[in-house]
């Protein structure tokens, strides 16, 4: 894994398109699929560098971007043959953010379609492969991201978590991810699937980066109505923080005995505590009727007449829509697609919609509660350690995945996954929550403890 300073330092003695040119020819022998497009200019932009022309915090840093994230001229397929030839006309937000400071955007990360998905095997380009063990899932739904550092093939990375796909692919590739706070990353240019509940979020191997990545792309955007306005520049705090952990909030055994071992090093320096979250137990269902509620709203747009995917033969409008539907989108999307629509018609809308809604507030106000008592709250990211591609088949055990990460995007709150060494070669997560737009709280934490990880684990 290669991280900004070593960049840095092989920049001193190499050149940027020398150092370009070997990470493009690593993606392209890479057995991960961690790409669906690689930028062109990429080579380009390292020849500016090299001329002293690309100047900025991230100049010369190579960062791969989810494909759910609108690049200007280079195609942004949301990993569904819907937008498989989709060239947006503008940049989102974050990729004009790291245009200015001077980045080299070297490509567009594999994920589930439409970010629906906990392991990248619903994308249309394929499953991408964790880079501990190419037979078992990198994680997902921005799986391409978290993979891509994992193997070398960035150095930094976009990602997207609507209710956990950020911190699901760094937990199963052994990098650092953060969720940001609701509001504070603008989404404008972010193709949605469930509005109310995602963030875009920095990606990185590690904590600093994760840092110098957030304070690049956060802060004040109109163009997003729900953007809260502010900037972030990271500020570290000694303080000896009160840490609570999540009863609701665990793991298989596997996990556990990493977890444990983790809460023991943890209260060598801090105060420890536990703290129940009674309303956890209905956040997945509602999670779930929420997020397929606004992607069936959302993806209504997909009627191939705009753009995207279209057919030839002409129809009634009816059926000309559910052909091109059919035909665009894959199973898990339509999946959900129809949940959604279910839960949100007219004689089901108070069952269901509704009833999720107050489950929000509910696990909102347990946040507040714990938050009262504990600056930050510690978890496992993930009940298990990265599973074999195909094992989890059917859709129901596959949503319980995302059992740790949902009740976050419920509430808004801000997550980091922290890397916490390897059980049986494989990668484990941990999960840091704290209190609304208080990432240098989760950041100082996670940095003082990233370093005794390195040692232990
Ligand atoms: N696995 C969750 C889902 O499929 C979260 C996905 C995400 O955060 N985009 O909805």
């Amino acid at each position: 894994m290669i991280t900004i300073e070593e960049w840095k330092t092989k920049l001193e003695s190499e050149k940027c398109y020398d150092l370009v040119s070997e990470l493009l020819e690593r993606i392209e022998k890479s057995k991960l699929n961690a790409y669906i497009t690689v930028c062109k200019d990429a080579l380009k932009k390292a020849e500016e560098f090299d001329r002293g022309n690309l100047r900025g915090k991230l100049a010369g840093i190579p960062v791969a971007v989810k494909d759910c994230i609108s690049t200007k001229g280079v195609r942004t397929t949301c990993g569904s043959k819907m937008l498989e030839n989709y060239v947006p006309p503008f940049d989102a937000h974050v990729v004009e953010k790291l245009k200015r400071e001077g980045a080299i955007i070297i490509g567009k990360t594999n994920m589930d379609e439409f970010a629906m998905g906990t392991t990248t095997e619903t994308s249309y380009f394929g499953v991408v492969k964790n880079p501990y063990d190419l037979s078992r899932v990198a994680g997902g739904s921005s799986g391409g991201s978290g993979a891509c550092l994992a193997g070398n093939e960035a150095v930094l990375a976009l990602g997207s978590d609507t209710g956990g796909s950020i911190r699901c692919p760094a937990s199963f590739c052994g990098v650092v991810g953060l969720k940001p706070t609701y509001g504070l990353v603008s989404r404008y240019g972010l193709i949605p699937y469930a509005n109310s509940l995602e963030q875009i979020g920095p990606m990185a191997c590690c904590v600093e980066d994760v840092i110098t990545l957030l304070e690049v792309i956060a802060g004040k955007d109109r163009r997003d109505s729900t953007n809260a306005g502010v900037e972030f520049k990271f500020k570290k705090t000694d303080k000896k923080f009160r840490v609570g952990i999540i009863k609701e909030m665990g793991g298989n055994d596997e996990v556990m005995v990493r977890f444990n071992e983790v809460v023991e090093l943890v209260e060598r320096d801090f105060e420890v505590g536990e703290v129940n979250m009674p309303s956890f137990k209905y956040a997945l269902p509602a999670y779930y009727i929420i997020a397929t509620g606004e992607a069936s709203s959302n993806l209504a747009r997909y009627d191939g007449v705009r753009y995207g995917f279209a057919l030839d033969e002409l129809d009634n409008w009816a059926k000309y829509f559910s052909k091109v539907r059919a035909a665009g989108f894959g199973e898990e999307v339509k999946r959900r697609i129809m949940l959604g629509t279910y839960a949100l018609s007219a004689g089901y809308y108070g069952k269901y919609y509704l009833k999720a809604l107050k489950v929000r507030t509910l696990v909102k106000r347990d946040f507040e509660r714990a938050f009262s008592k504990y600056d930050l709250l510690i978890a496992p990211t993930m009940p298990t350690l990265p599973f074999k591609i195909g094992e989890l088949a059917d859709p129901l055990t596959m949503y319980k995945m995302d059992v740790n990460t949902v009740p976050i995007n419920l509430a808004g709150i801000p997550a980091l996954s922290l890397p916490a060494g390897f059980v049986k070669s494989l990668p484990v997560g941990i999960q840091i929550m704290g209190n609304y737009f208080e990432e240098s709280k989760i950041l100082s934490f996670a940095m003082e403890i990233e370093s005794v990880f390195k040692e232990v684990f």
